[in-house]
């Protein structure tokens, strides 16, 4: 059974797409309709508890309210442009939305040692991304369009759909393409389907959004979203460092993020994760570990160090196992709660910062970018 929409590009613009809708929106829908409230109530529960596209198959609607939809609404779906799984049982979806972009999703195995295995799904926000962090493909693209709360969720639903039946997402994290913050609204409103009870039903503090740092922001979001984990992308406690790397820090600098993370309005017990890619001579020296240490003191969190990923052509090396080591465990010296990331699905490129649509990297001169001395 086949979603009617594949690759999102037999776009109705006269039927009203529902995906994306929250409960109090479809609510409002089924009003215009001359419908009572609570048929919202169970078009969410289809739409995203059930992950059901056809009107047909809504068997607790009436017959003639089925045939109503089915003329003026539909349900956007995607189905998979291309799946590559890695040796490690990464599995990475290409999907192509209407217009022709491109996005990615990556299911991870989560380690597990007895019973059905238990999966990690990293989500897109958006086509590209307009932050160009210099050690990201994903930033070589550029921005090509922000994702639709509709496209977020969507490809949560159709990876959930291709599960086996004792299968299911334990966590699920906005870290694939783009940045949420910058497309604010729909990730927020997709992590809240996602989170839903009746709809995605991940458990909040299973969903992880994680940004590259747009301070002015970052308490909105968790209000929007409450419950929802929180992951800063840090990668430098030098401000010049920083800067070099993650250009929006120009913007946004170390002083003014780090007290938005101190006055981000966490739930008990609650921690912000602080991500960290190691680069070769860069950022990597125990006396970076030690001033990030420094930086972090008072603020209730912990640090997750990514290796780099490498991707061809990028002016970074990825530092060896001992050096990763040694500076994660000058974290714990300091008192942190450090773990570092493993790169799963390298061979076919679905590690962090390795998605990108190959079309778009070939049309965009590639820029020529210098590494940061150490
Ligand atoms: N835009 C958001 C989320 C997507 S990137 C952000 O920047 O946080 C998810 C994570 O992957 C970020 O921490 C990012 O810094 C990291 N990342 C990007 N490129 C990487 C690479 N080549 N190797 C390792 N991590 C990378
Ligand atoms: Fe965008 Fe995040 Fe990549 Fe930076 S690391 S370019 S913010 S996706």
């Amino acid at each position: 059974m086949l979603p009617p929409d594949p690759p999102g590009q037999r776009l109705d613009p006269a039927r009203v797409d529902l995906k994306g809708m929250e409960e109090a929106a479809l609510a409002a829908f089924c009003g215009e309709l001359g419908e009572p409230p609570y048929r919202g109530r169970q078009l969410f529960a289809w739409i995203y508890g059930r992950g059901e596209w056809d009107f047909e198959r809504m068997s607790d609607l009436s017959k003639e309210l089925r045939l109503r939809l089915a003329e003026g609404a539909r349900v956007g779906a995607l189905a998979p442009e291309r799946v590559e799984e890695a040796p490690d049982g990464t599995r990475k979806f290409g999907w192509k939305l209407a217009g022709g972009a491109r996005v990615e999703s990556v299911k991870i195995p989560m380690p597990r040692a007895e019973g059905p295995p238990r999966w990690a799904l990293c989500l897109s926000t958006q086509a590209g991304c307009a932050m160009g962090c210099a050690f990201c493909l994903t930033g070589m693209m550029g921005l090509v369009r922000n994702l639709s709360a509709g496209e977020i969720a969507e490809q949560f639903l159709a990876a959930r759909r291709a599960l086996g039946p004792e299968e299911r997402f334990h966590n699920v994290v906005f870290m694939g393409m783009g940045e949420p913050l910058d497309n604010f609204e729909p990730s927020a409103a997709a992590a809240r389907i996602l989170i839903h009870p009746r709809a995605g039903g991940v458990s909040a503090r299973r969903l992880t959004v994680s940004t590259v740092g747009v301070a002015s922001r970052l308490a909105e979001f968790a209000r929007a979203v409450p419950g929802v984990g929180l992951a800063v992308s840090l990668h430098a406690a030098d401000e010049a460092v920083r800067a070099r790397l993650v250009p929006i820090s120009r913007k946004w600098g170390l002083e003014a993020l780090l007290r938005a993370c101190r006055e981000l309005p966490l739930p008990e017990r609650r921690r912000v994760t602080f991500e960290y890619v190691l680069l070769q001579g860069v950022n990597d020296a125990p006396g970076a570990a030690r001033r990030l240490a420094a930086l972090l003191r008072g603020i209730r969190c912990k640090v997750n160090l990514l290796p780099w990923n490498p991707f061809p052509g990028a002016p970074f090396e990825r530092p060896s196992p001992g050096r990763v080591e040694a500076f994660r465990r000058e974290l714990v010296r300091a008192g942190l709660t450090a773990t570092v990331r493993q790169s799963k699905g390298l061979p076919i490129r679905a590690a962090c910062g390795q998605l990108a649509d190959d079309e778009r990297l070939a049309e965009r001169p590639r820029k020529a970018v210098s590494p940061a001395p150490a």
